[in-house]
Order: structure tokens, then C-alpha cells, then sequence
């Protein structure tokens, strides 16, 4: 039955092609490696599958990828065999696109084809960035399992519509043919093929092949030249097909662990920093951890897929396994490979289980530590890091209770130390420069920097040359709600009514202050009853020295800032 369909392309994909064609021509080899990853994705898929079902193999087991170009016709193949696809899962996969987010993804699109191009390559524009080289894509598959007459073939040219139709496919897996524009044909050459595929695909765990032509017969010459037989041409792999992560990591280059990256996360944009790691004994894992150098541009969308890939012995199990990473660390990116959760392993058996625990401490405990360490030797890295991911790790001290510290620890802060609104001071810093005599570490949260650095709360502490952490993002209330100290020393607001110097309080001060009271009853009295109900108590203060008056909370009071916080909110 060869039943010839044409179906249209999804909205999205439609714009998608076209964007990818306008913005990424400087960077056209990438489909290359989007295909191969794909290929080398369905190999994992199959590998799963054949946990259960053996007879998916149909008794061949050694999964490959292979590349190959005909320069005559000026085509590129990638061939697998690897899980393959229906006609439904063709129709499904190649005609939209299944990523959450993508609307958002597509309003955030301005037009400025560099910024477009950027935001296109943390999209991950996938199988169609075929249409980068391609005027024409063919592709031939058939699942592992289904029987040959159930192969599929699609076809489209990358404009509006794909045709579907039902082939005979003998062999399993899929093949891609892509029909190269007419300025595009130098990539129908072996050569410059075996360059890009050496490049992309080291870290690949599934052998990427592509052929090598035999040698003629040499005979042997008069003058004492041996003979030499003939070889065949064969398939030779390109790269060394062991998952990277079970390599010794002095063995791994740079470049490979910068590949491997964008292999797992679909970012086009080198990591900042990554932790490799082997685990024996009690436990027995393997985890390799990157942080990425740019917020993905989804961060703040709920729906958003975070987690790590899982692997069970070697074999792929599932992607974004988000049980192995807290929320407030969900910009890492990497896998964990464990040797002691069951290979059939669900969602729902991870979320319970004590191994998913003790794992998810470990990793935890893994991330912080390579932050600390970049912190430390790193201020700059360090600095664009918190810069991209400061506000997410902010939720860390509601969250985990067990690393508050720690995480405290990497939080950076403004501070009337600089002056400047840089978030560059760290609570130890503070702690460093405290006065002596000093117990507390003071602090101001507002609207913004330039209301927190201009606040008449900072009079007094200004005067006294104490430093004042000065914070005025969204998330700082909710943050200073649940870190409440540091290293043993609390965090004061200084829009409290009591400032609590202790022993900075000048020996003249509680007097001056009496003296003050005294001074001042009968203008109180009056201020308070013009004022009435409106606030809870009036009080004379030496805090002030230029402006007249403040408001200030109460101790136990909601603080000013959390007050709108709860306004905006509706309450
Ligand atoms: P992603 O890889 O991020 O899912 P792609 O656009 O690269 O997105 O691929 C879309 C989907 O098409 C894949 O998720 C997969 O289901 C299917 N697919 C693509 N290439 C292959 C292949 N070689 N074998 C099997 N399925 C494939
Ligand atoms: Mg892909």
C-alpha cells in the first residue's frame, strides 16, 4: 500500500524554517550535527526498548550512524539504525514541533538577525536544520519491531507541506537524504564531511562511520618492490564511540567536553564550567555537571523541561529527570549515569526512592562545591554566572534547608562598600569588613538600587562607616524572609524600628536620645493625633541626620517592602 499524503507543516515550523535559513548561515555545518545526534539518540532509544524486548534487534545489535555524499548528484545521507519512526511518529516529529515554550520562543524574536540567531541556537533548531544546506529532504524510515512493508518515506521541500508515504524498508532505522541547494554542493564532498563529523561527534557513543575506499593490487617490480594486495573498501568509524563519561577525564579535551555539551543541552554556546565525577563504593555513579554561560531564554516558564539526563549502566533511561536537581539549581545541565537503580526505572518509582535521594544529595552537594570553587578562583566567571542565574539560586535558602549556608555563601549583594549597583559582595566579605563590635549584618531591600542606596534609613549607619548590603530585586524579601543569619551573625534590616547597634552605639547616644525625648513630647503629641490611626506609634530617633522624618516597622511587622510585595500580590 503506497498511500501518498500531503500534509501541512505546523505554524511554528514554518517560521522556524524560515528564521533558521536567514539566521544561521554563518554557522551552516551545524545540521550535521543535529543529525547525527538525533541518529545517535534513536541508537539509545533502541537500546532502552530492547531492555524489555529483545527482538527489537531483529538480530542486529551493533547500532551505527553512517555518513555518506554523492557528488554527482549532490546529496548528503545519514543513516541509522536506530529506533525509527511510524507514519504517525513521522507525521508527529517532522511537521511540528513538540517543545514547550515555544510560543514564548517565537514572541521573543526581534527581527535583529544576530540576536535572532543566538536565540535560535538555545531553541535547538533540530532535524530541520536540514533546510540550512537542503532545498529538498528525504527521509526513509521504519520502526524497530514493525514489519518492512511499514516503512515510511517523506519528503518536502521546506516550504509549506510534507508529503507521507508507505514504503517497503527492509533494513530498521532511518535515513536522511538531503537534495543540497545549488550554492551549498561543497558538502557533498568526503573530505570536508570527515572534517565536520570528526569535529561533532567524538563524544558520540555510537560508532559514526563512513566509508573508505579500497586500494588496487600493487604487483611486485623487477627491482625488489613487494607486492601488495588488494584491499575493499569498508566502513571505518570516525570517533571513538565510548559514552564520554565513562572516559578517564584526563583522557577528554576541552573541546570534547564543549561538544558533549551541546549534544545534551542543545545550546550552541559553550558552558561556563563543568564537574566530572566518578562515585565507587557504597554508592556507584557517575555524574558530569555543566553550568551553562547563558540563562536559557524560557527560565521563568513553569512548564519549562529542566533536569538531568538519567543513564542506568550505560544505557539511556530518560531526559530531564528533574528528581536529581533542586528547582533552585534547574540551569544545570548534564546526566547522571547510576549503577544502582533498576534499568526499568519509571518517573514514578524515582520519585520515590531512596537512591534518588541519596543521589540527588550528592549532586546537590556537587554543584554547590563547583560553584564555591569557581567563586574562588574565578570572581569574573564567576560574577557572569551569578549575573545569569543569581535570581534562581536566590530561592535556594527557602528550599533547602540543609545547604542554607552554603548557598548563602554564593549569594552576591550591591553594598554601600561600592557604592556602585554591581552585585559583587558576597555576606563573608561583609563579615570581613565588619566593625569592630559590629554583631549584625545590616541590610536595606527596595524598589530599586537607586531608592535602597538613597534611603534615609542609611543615615546613621553611613556616619558610623557601617557597611549596609543593599538589595532590590523581586526575590530579596522573599529571600531575607527565610535567611534570617550568617555564620552565626543575624541580618537586620535597617528600616526596622530598632537598629540594635549594641555596642556601636556611641556612649553619649542613649542620653542624647533621652534628652531628645524630653525635648521633644509636646511636637510628638501633635504629630501623633493629626496622624491618628494611620500609624501605630511615633518616636523621636538621632538615626536621622539630613532628612526629617521616616517610616519605619515595627519589631515582629511585616517590613515595608513585604507589605507591597503582599499588595501586589492581592492580599
Ligand atoms: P529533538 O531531537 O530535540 O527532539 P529534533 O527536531 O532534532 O528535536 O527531532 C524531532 C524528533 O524527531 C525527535 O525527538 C525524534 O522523535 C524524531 N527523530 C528525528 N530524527 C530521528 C531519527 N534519526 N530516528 C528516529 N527518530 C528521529
Ligand atoms: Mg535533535
Amino acid at each position: 500500500m503506497s498511500k501518498q499524503e500531503t500534509h501541512g507543516f505546523q505554524t511554528e515550523v514554518k517560521q522556524l524554517l524560515h528564521l533558521m535559513i536567514h539566521s544561521l548561515y554563518s554557522n551552516k555545518e551545524i545540521f550535521l550535527r543535529e543529525l547525527v545526534s538525533n541518529a545517535a539518540d534513536a541508537a539509545d532509544k533502541l537500546r532502552y526498548e530492547a531492555l524489555t524486548n529483545n527482538d527489537l534487534y531483529e538480530g542486529e545489535g551493533e547500532l551505527r550512524v553512517r555518513i555518506s555524499a554523492d557528488k554527482e548528484k549532490g546529496t548528503v545521507t545519514i543513516s541509522d539504525n536506530g529506533i525509527g519512526m511510524t507514519r504517525d511518529g513521522v507525521i508527529e516529529h517532522l511537521g511540528t514541533i513538540a517543545k514547550s515554550g515555544t510560543a514564548d520562543f517565537f514572541k521573543n524574536m526581534s527581527g535583529d538577525e544576530s540576536k535572532d540567531s543566538q536565540l535560535i541556537g538555545q531553541f535547538g533548531v533540530g532535524f530541520y536544520s536540514a533546510f540550512i544546506v537542503a532545498d529538498k529532504v528525504t527521509v526513509r524510515t521504519r520502526a524497530a519491531g514493525h514489519s518492512s512493508d511499514e516503512g515510511v518515506l517523506w519528503e518536502s521541500a521546506g516550504e509549506g507541506d510534507f508529503t507521507v508515504e508507505t514504503i517497503t524498508k527492509p533494513s530498521r532505522g532511518t535515513e536522511i537524504t538531503l537534495h543540497l541547494r545549488e550554492d551549498e554542493k561543497e558538502f557533498a564532498d568526503d573530505f570536508r564531511l570527515r572534517s565536520i563529523v570528526t569535529k561533532y561527534s567524538d563524544h558520540i557513543s555510537v560508532a559514526v562511520e563512513m566509508y573508505e575506499e579500497g586500494t588496487p593490487a600493487v604487483e611486485a617490480t623487477e627491482e625488489g618492490g613487494e607486492a601488495v594486495p588488494a584491499t575493499e573498501g569498508s566502513w571505518k568509524p570516525m570517533n571513538k564511540a565510548t559514552a564520554l563519561w565513562t572516559r578517564n577525564k584526563s583522557d577528554i579535551s576541552k573541546d570534547e567536553y564543549h561538544e558533549f555539551y551541546k549534544h545534551i543541552s542543545h545550546d550552541y554556546t559553550d558552558p561556563l564550567v563543568w564537574s566530572h565525577n566518578r562515585v565507587e563504593g557504597k554508592q556507584e555513579y557517575t555524574s558530569l555537571l555543566y553550568i551553562p554561560a547563558k540563562a536559557p531564554y524560557d527560565m521563568w516558564n513553569r512548564d519549562r523541561k529542566h533536569g538531568l539526563k538519567l543513564f542506568v549502566q550505560r544505557v539511556f533511561v530518560m531526559d530531564d529527570a528533574e528528581q536529581f536537581m533542586p528547582s533552585y539549581l534547574r540551569f544545570v545541565q548534564g546526566l547522571i549515569d547510576s549503577n544502582d537503580l533498576p534499568l526499568n526505572v519509571s518517573r514514578e518509582i524515582l520519585q520515590d526512592n531512596k537512591v534518588t535521594t541519596s543521589l540527588r544529595t550528592a549532586v546537590t552537594k556537587r554543584v554547590l562545591g563547583m560553584l564555591e570553587k569557581l567563586a574562588k578562583n574565578d570572581a569574573e566567571k564567576y560574577l557572569s554566572f551569578w549575573t545569569e542565574f543569581g535570581q534562581v539560586l536566590k530561592e535556594g535558602p527557602a528550599e533547602d534547608f540543609a545547604n542554607k549556608e552554603r548557598i548563602a555563601g554564593l549569594l552576591r549583594f550591591a553594598s554601600t562598600h561600592t557604592g556602585e549597583a554591581t552585585t559583587n559582595v558576597s555576606l563573608g566579605d561583609y563579615i570581613e569588613r565588619m566593625q569592630e563590635g559590629q554583631t549584625k549584618i545590616y541590610y536595606i531591600v527596595a524598589d530599586s538600587h537607586e531608592a535602597a542606596a538613597n534611603s534615609p534609613h542609611l543615615e546613621l549607619l553611613r556616619k558610623k562607616g557601617i557597611e549596609v548590603l543593599l538589595m532590590s530585586e523581586r526575590i530579596d524579601e522573599w529571600l531575607i524572609n527565610h535567611l534570617t543569619e550568617f555564620d552565626g551573625k543575624q541580618l537586620h534590616s535597617v528600616t526596622r524600628g530598632d537598629l540594635e547597634l549594641g555596642e556601636l552605639e556611641d556612649a553619649g547616644e542613649k542620653e542624647a536620645q533621652e534628652k531628645l525625648e524630653t525635648e521633644s513630647e509636646g511636637l510628638v503629641k501633635r504629630v501623633k493625633d493629626s496622624l491618628g490611626e494611620k500609624v501605630s506609634d511615633v518616636k523621636v530617633t538621632t538615626r536621622l541626620t539630613d532628612t526629617p522624618a521616616c517610616v519605619v516597622a515595627g519589631e515582629g511587622e511585616m517590613s515595608t517592602q513585604m507589605i507591597k510585595l503582599m499588595q501586589a500580590a492581592g492580599q
